[in-house]
């Protein structure tokens, strides 16, 4: 009764269509309530469905094939020269993602959670404002979920150009430029330089730390570094980007290395620099709900923010900005709503790039152990010793195991190589059951597959194979 007069009210409104939305609110009508879900875009899935996850798989999975054709013409079968349709690429793309947004559709309506399409801030602790496309609504809540995402960080002395793009633009795939310059040598710059490198551009990454995907070990980077070094023109490390000029046949890049600076031209420039919380535009101030000077919606482990019947998931409460973090959260956060015992206490989230040779990695990596001065004992299975990794014609793997050298007990990961992506989730589990070396070394493996190198490696540990 104390609730604001609104047009439409809902024990839990989740605004923000992404993982995390659609998941907290799925779970949250499953459990008995009664739901709205606000997103502003077309479709809902945010942005790892329509502009994100989803579409840059699909374009990845294009460039293997592509590869893999081009690279068994050295074992007796050739397909030629591969010809090429863009728009065709684009359509399949665009199939992909249709498939799964208007899967959820289906998922929601099922569940009667209701959908408006929509940008929501909030107009009170217990109410929303909606704008719709029909003008205002109001919509009032019991409880809200805020899993408004994040969006690509911009840089300011970077002109506004259509030739300047981010991953969004990069996704639409509306031309393939001679020259592109990847800014940014993350996991989002390398995937999709990969896929523009493969469909014919000629592609720098720049990148200012020492390395590339700078969250994993330089070993576990290494095959990576090596394949792709021997297809992009340049991969600049420790290189800053100075200035940008746009000029009438190109982009000027100035770049600055130490003391020395270069100047080079592109025809476009994918900027993938990382992406900033939405935090700040939804009038959380009217809620009383906190947000940090980035963005950054600080929560609990039962995803409350300082607000406790409004709770946040997602890009949006912190790294790492992935998908299934975002989806883990917000189970337990309809949970919290429903009145279970519910609290964020996952031991691990795995990362992975999906280049090729994909890297994940899970847990304590050795970079951390050193910075935070713990003692690991790590064991190696090297790819060129695996019989499957070979007969996919390929030996640019490993698989590196880090264990507590007292218990045993396995503290964390890195693989590269194919699928490692796939692989890396036994490692979780395996962390989070708190098995050891032997657990490990004893599990028995199929044979011939990639998932054997992780038996191996703990074989490796166990010291019952020594020689590689
Ligand atoms: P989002 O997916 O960002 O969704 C938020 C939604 O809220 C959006 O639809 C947005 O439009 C909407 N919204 C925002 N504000 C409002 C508002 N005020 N009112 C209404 N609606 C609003 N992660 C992985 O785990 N694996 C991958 O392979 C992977 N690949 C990626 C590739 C690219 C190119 C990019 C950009 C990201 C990738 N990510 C990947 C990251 C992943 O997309 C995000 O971590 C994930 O989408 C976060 O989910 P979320 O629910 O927090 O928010």
């Amino acid at each position: 009764a104390d609730l604001p007069r609104s047009d439409l009210h809902a024990d839990t409104v989740v605004v923000g269509a992404g993982p995390g939305g659609y998941s907290a609110a799925f779970r949250a009508a499953d459990l008995g309530q009664s739901v709205i879900l606000i997103d502003n875009g077309d479709t809902l899935g945010g942005v790892c469905l329509n502009v994100g996850c989803i579409p840059s798989k699909a374009l990845l999975h294009i460039a293997k094939v592509m590869d893999e054709a081009e690279e068994v013409s050295a074992h007796g079968v050739d397909y030629g020269t591969p010809s090429f349709n863009l728009d065709k690429v684009r359509d399949w793309k665009k199939s992909v993602v249709s498939r799964l947004t208007g899967g959820l559709k289906g998922l929601a309506r099922k569940r009667k959670v209701t959908t408006i399409q929509g940008f929501g801030t909030f107009g009170g602790p217990n109410q929303f404002v909606v704008s719709t496309a029909e003008g205002k609504k109001t919509v009032s809540f019991q409880n809200a979920i805020i899993a408004v995402g994040s969006s690509p960080v911009k840089l300011p002395f970077i002109p506004e150009d259509p030739r300047v793009i981010d991953s969004t633009g990069a996704l639409e795939l509306e031309d393939i430029p001679k020259r592109l310059l990847v800014l940014g040598g993350g996991i989002i710059g390398m995937e999709l330089g990969q896929v523009y490198q493969r469909f014919g551009s000629q592609v720098s990454v720049v990148e200012m730390m020492p390395q590339i995907i700078p969250g994993a070990d330089k070993d576990v980077i290494a095959p990576l570094m090596k394949r792709a070094s021997s297809r992009f023109k340049e991969i600049m490390l420790q290189t800053q980007v100075t200035a940008v000029e746009a000029a009438a046949d190109g982009l000027i890049v100035t770049f600055k290395k130490g003391e020395e600076t270069r100047r080079e031209a592109y025809d476009k420039i994918l900027v993938a620099v990382g992406r900033a919380p939405n935090g700040k535009k939804i009038a959380a101030e009217t809620a009383g709900v906190a947000v940090d000077e980035r963005g950054f919606i600080k929560v609990d482990r039962q995803m409350r923010t300082n607000i406790p019947h409004i709770l946040a998931i997602g890009d949006v409460v912190g790294q790492p900005m992935l998908a299934h973090k975002a989806v883990h959260e917000a189970h337990i956060a309809a949970e919290v709503i429903a009145g279970h015992k519910a609290a964020f206490d996952a031991a691990v989230i795995p990362s992975v790039a999906y280049t090729d040779p994909e890297v994940a990695w899970v847990g304590l990596t050795e970079n951390e152990a050193k910075e935070q001065g713990i003692i690991v004992k790590k064991a190696v299975f090297p790819w060129m010793a695996s019989g499957r990794s070979l007969a996919m014609g390929r030996d640019d793997g490993l698989t590196k195991l880090l264990f507590d050298p007292k218990t045993k007990r396995i503290l964390g990961a890195g693989i590269v190589g194919q699928n490692a992506g796939d692989l890396i989730a036994e490692v979780a589990l395996a962390i989070e059951l708190g098995a050891d070396a032997e657990d490990i070394a004893l599990t028995i493996h199929p044979h011939p597959t990639l998932s054997e190198s992780v038996g191996l490696a703990a074989e490796v540990f166990e010291g019952t194979i020594t020689d590689l």
